[in-house]
């Protein structure tokens, strides 16, 4: 078999972040098998590479599914039961190619059971898409983190408010200095002779910038909210209702009833940082925990999706005949089941799991649309699923079943203009027709005459 991924440079394991790992393929060329070398006796053997999965368990780690060719992207899974796995961490130098999961290579068992062990643990994993939490997390188990019990509140808004004043001192200092690299660039054009003067004026202001030591960029918030709070761990952060988190408390707390794996309220404060901000994490032991009922509605369009039929074909060389079903059968309270089978399945992207236990009237907007792959040209019809709020709308996004890259959206103006996905000559559409889901069991569906 053969993989259908894009071509990218190789990086080593340790300059990936765990969600850039998490859940994906990695081609392992074989002259990296030395690196493996303290493995050798577990490892299968393999003439070429190795096809391996990174995914998280508690930690990250790499599964090695079978074997892979570097150049020729040739693939073969292992026939056995038995899957070698090591820590992501045991082989920080390994050379990787990350590779997109598609539907062919979600087939895979040990991949199927690892999907389906995260999706029963969607409401943790939501959590893990917020990067602004990730310099709180536990380098080796990112679901492990550091917090603080909130004690002293007066401190802790002191602390917020001195780092944010140091952080506007930072980013001035920085457009001082750059002034002043600019103002020597321009004398040197200016005058050859007034160069070095210019350049060491330039040098000392920007000295006398970075001289107060008040800016030094390695202070660090969560470290000295450390030095006077007391600092503890907790695991498996999760969304609660009313805007609020939760999360498992490590070790029994001082001075309270909480005990270890106890759930215990968690309030996240966002610090804003130059180009980022990050999430701070505390515990507040008296106040209680929030539930993490989910709720939702279909949401009420004004006005429904279209529903066509377009049958394209590719005239030139018959290698592309194909019609699709877009927009909604009135409530469509079929393809509504479906969707709230997989919210409870934990099938849904993580990332919409939080606004869903957070918010109140959250309502779910869904209809059947074209999608192309901005990579591999391919056209696919999926369901585009938007979860709707007062104050927010944020769409699903879409993977290319054949090679697992994103794929965007075809506006229905745009159909009668694509190309065959095969050749890449202009296709013919039909006259549209009317469509209709039929009221049996099954899912087909009816033109109307
Ligand atoms: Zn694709
Ligand atoms: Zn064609």
């Amino acid at each position: 078999m053969k993989l259908e991924a894009k071509r990218i440079k190789r990086h080593m394991v340790r300059t990936y972040e765990f969600w850039q790992m998490n859940l994906r393929i990695l081609v392992i060329a074989e002259d990296q098998k030395k690196v493996l070398e303290d493995f050798e006796d577990k490892l299968p053997a393999s003439d070429s590479g190795y096809l391996a999965f990174a995914y998280l368990d508690n930690e990250l780690r790499i599964a090695f599914l079978g074997t892979s060719d570097d150049e020729t992207d040739e693939y073969e899974f292992f026939d056995t039961k038995e899957i070698f796995t090591i820590p992501a961490s045991a082989v920080p130098t390994l050379l990787v190619r990350l590779v997109k999961l598609n539907a062919e290579l979600a087939e895979n068992a040990f991949i199927q059971q690892a999907i389906q062990e995260q999706a029963n643990k969607a409401l943790p994993m939501s959590t893990l898409t917020i990067r602004a939490l990730d310099s709180s997390r536990d380098p080796e188990i990112p679901t492990r983190l550091r917090a603080f019990r909130i004690e002293d509140e007066k401190k802790i808004q002191e602390l917020i408010e001195l780092d944010a004043m140091r952080q506007a001192a930072l980013e001035e200092a920085e457009e001082k200095a750059a002034a002043a690299a600019k103002k020597a660039k321009k004398a040197k054009k200016r005058n050859r002779e007034e160069l070095e003067e210019a350049a060491e004026a330039a040098e000392d202001e920007i000295e006398e910038v970075y001289e107060d030591e008040s800016l030094m960029l390695e202070i660090n918030i969560a470290d000295e909210l450390a030095k006077s709070l007391e600092t503890l761990w907790v695991y498996d952060l999760t969304p609660a209702n009313n805007g609020a988190w939760r999360a498992n408390l490590e070790a029994n707390l001082k001075g309270s009833k909480l005990k270890a794996n106890d759930l215990v309220h968690i309030e996240l404060r966002f610090v804003e940082r130059e180009d980022d901000e990050i999430a701070l994490v505390f515990v507040d032991p008296e106040a209680e925990v929030e539930d993490i009922k989910i709720e939702v509605s279909s949401h009420v369009a004004t006005r429904l999706p279209w529903r066509k039929a377009y049958e394209l074909e590719c005239l030139e060389n018959h290698d592309f005949h194909e019609t699709y079903y877009l927009g909604r059968n009135g409530e469509d309270s079929k393809l509504f089941n479906k969707i709230v089978a997989d919210i409870r399945h934990g099938r849904l992207d993580p990332a919409m799991y939080l606004d869903m236990v957070q918010k109140e009237d959250v309502s779910l907007d869904f209809s059947r649309e074209l999608y192309r792959c901005r990579h591999c040209g391919d056209l696919h019809v999926t369901r585009r699923l938007r979860l709707v709020t007062p104050e927010s709308t944020m769409s699903e996004p879409y993977y290319c079943p054949k090679c697992g890259e994103r794929s965007s959206q075809v506006k229905r103006v745009h159909i009668a203009s694509l190309n065959c996905p095969v050749c890449h000559r202009p296709l013919d559409m039909k006259p549209e027709k009317v469509w209709y889901a039929s009221d049996e069991e099954d899912d087909s569906i009816l033109l109307e005459e």
